[in-house]
């Protein structure tokens, strides 16, 4: 099994049983316990998953509240939301598109659907197919570098006739936010 391999499996685990022993992960996998904390580093370090007492579990999202942002726990601003549906049934909600991308960088092995809003229409659309407007003169008031989303090239340009700004397919998108916010953690929220 590859490394990958094994993470999915442990994911699916905690989804079906909450909390698992690193001996007992390692028992299952018939792999040592060294490549066990190998394999639970980078989920630890994406957040996916909790060091606990007993082991590991999944980090859950019924402790967030269900009206705050995945990736930067702030509450959700509904004008503009994003969402990833993920290979385990999980939805996260995230309260724009800033935090969307970043967190599809993250985790996009993961990632089953990733859905957003056309901003002028308000239309449910998939982000792999909408246009990103960055750098915009339009406040959000959300996160920064901004990102607005479209549902066609038609309307993105029309924005940005008004409100000026650079226009991005979904990878360049991903790609130029997380440029943006490399060597930061932070997702640049305004508090
Ligand atoms: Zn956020
Ligand atoms: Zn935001």
């Amino acid at each position: 099994m590859l490394p990958i391999e094994r993470q999915n499996q442990i994911v699916t685990w905690l989804n079906e049983e909450g909390t698992l022993s690193i001996a007992e992960i390692s028992k299952r996998l018939n792999v040592s316990e060294m490549t066990v904390y190998r394999d639970i580093k980078p989920l630890l370090e994406e957040n996916k998953i909790n060091k606990t007492s007993g082991g590991v579990s999944l980090v859950s999202m019924v402790n967030v509240s269900p009206n705050a942002c995945t990736y930067c726990l702030k509450e959700m601003n509904n004008r503009h939301p994003m969402q990833i549906i993920t290979n385990y049934q999980v939805v996260e909600q995230f309260c724009c598109p800033h935090c969307g991308l970043l967190r599809y960088k993250d985790t996009e092995k993961n990632v089953s659907q990733i859905i957003c809003r056309d901003f002028l229409q308000n239309t449910t659309i998939s982000a792999k197919l909408a246009y990103f407007l960055l750098d915009a003169d339009f406040n959000l008031n959300c996160c920064q570098p901004q990102v607005l989303t479209f549902d066609s090239l038609k309307y993105a340009e029309q924005f940005q006739k008004g409100f000026g700004g650079t226009i991005f397919r979904f990878e360049q998108a991903v790609e130029e936010i997380s440029k943006r916010m490399s060597g930061d953690f932070g997702c640049g929220c305004n508090k």
